[in-house]
């Protein structure tokens, strides 16, 4: 049988032993049986998210918990800020714009980040701007936005921050209670090793009281929904039992390894990476300066098809790996570190992506990627 690799940026692999908790039978949700389960699950999100902040669980993926933080804050005309890299940055204007909310976007170019000074000078000439939305890892482009300067800078400000945590969250630090941010939205199939299905939002008290005061059209996703049931541990519409059970189930492997030793690990997993690409001659595309621990991406050497090397990749190795997306389609590969990896999942990918773009016709010697992603991984040991 072939492999199923998963070195995508979502889905990410789902270990065994949350398979098997995702296979017991489902219990009823409005039971104090199940209640014990909610209280943990949100306890434990609140750990991995370094905030004593309220954490909402919805059934949505991770644009669904975007999305509930945009029309659950704002209402339509008010004034916000993007701050932004890339795809999803983008993202975070088209869902105000859906809203009716008018959105004044600072840009980075692409594979780099917006610094916190250009943001400092933009909120000190309107001081009516109501949200500054920007990504903690712009899974794009491969770049970690430095929430810490944001959050200082957005902190001294009526704005709230909401940061887009989907990829990052358990993967990068990000001290939601320590860096000021007042919202952040996730998921639970990057770095918490689930399937898709389960979003969710933190929230300060400077958020809620925006929150209330909102007025944009809304229902299902409305967050006030979630608050008002929250003290008595109960969700407003079904939650995604099975998946909330999972989390359980994934939160206690979080655990067992300790947050900063799985960022320490990632962080490994995304240098030894950049060394593999660097060893085979070709070109990060990140700035180095921003380089994410979340993802690596890749320049696709010039004539051979980026699309094609993925696609064989996957159909004839079953090692998955991303693309381009938008402008860099074709152009650039992404080589996901986050969920449920080890040093020896990444070396297989490289081995992967070497005879792939063997056969694709670059030259480089055979296995000169896996050697030095293999050295940095061993302390330079000489092989
Ligand atoms: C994956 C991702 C999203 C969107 O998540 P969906 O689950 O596909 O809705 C948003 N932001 C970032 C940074 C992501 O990586």
């Amino acid at each position: 049988m072939k492999r199923n690799l998963l070195l995508t940026p979502g889905p990410t692999q789902v270990p065994a032993r949350v398979c098997e908790a995702l296979s017991r039978p489902i219990i009823h949700h409005r039971t104090p049986q199940f209640q014990v389960f909610l209280k943990e699950a949100i306890e434990g999100l609140k750990e991995i998210y370094q905030t004593k902040n309220d954490v909402y669980i919805l059934a949505s993926s991770g644009t669904g918990a975007m999305e509930a933080s945009v029309c659950s804050l704002l209402s339509p005309g008010d004034k916000v800020m993007i701050v932004e890299g890339g795809k999803f940055g983008e993202r975070w204007t088209e869902i105000c714009q859906a809203y009716g909310i008018p959105t004044q976007v600072i840009k980075a170019e692409w594979g780099k980040v917006v610094g916190p000074k250009i943001v400092e000078a933009a909120l000190k000439k309107d001081k009516t701007i109501k949200a500054v939305f920007t990504t903690l890892a712009e899974t794009s482009t491969g770049v970690t936005f430095d929430i810490k300067s944001l959050g200082k800078v957005v902190k001294e400000t009526p704005a709230v921050l909401v940061v887009d945590a989907v990829s990052g969250l358990g993967v990068e630090d990000m001290k939601t209670d320590a860096w000021s941010v007042d919202v952040a939205a996730s998921a639970s199939h990057k770095g918490l090793m689930l399937p898709p299905g389960l979003g969710f939002v933190s929230m300060s008290a400077k958020a809620k009281t925006l929150m209330v005061h909102s007025k944009c059209p809304k229902y299902y996703f409305d967050l006030r929904a979630y608050e008002k049931v929250l003290a008595s541990v109960d969700t407003p519409y079904t939650p995604a039992i099975g998946l909330v059970v999972a989390l359980l189930e994934s939160m206690k492997m979080i655990k067992e390894a300790g947050l900063e030793n799985r960022f320490a690990h990632y962080r490994r997993l995304a240098q030894a990476t950049r060394k593999g690409a660097l060893g085979l001659g070709l070109k990060l595309y990140a700035d180095e300066s921003c380089a994410s621990n979340v993802l690596t991406s890749i320049c696709v050497p010039k004539g051979i098809d980026g699309e094609k090397l993925v696609k064989i990749m996957r159909d004839q190795h079953g090692v998955s790996i991303a693309g381009g997306q938008a402008e860099l389609k074709g152009k650039i590969i992404r080589i996901a570190h986050m969920g449920c990896l080890d040093e020896y999942d990444l070396l297989t990918g490289i081995a992967c992506l070497e005879k792939v773009l063997r056969e694709l016709g670059y030259r480089f010697e055979l296995g000169a990627g896996v050697a030095s992603a293999q050295k940095f991984l061993n302390g330079g040991l000489s092989l």
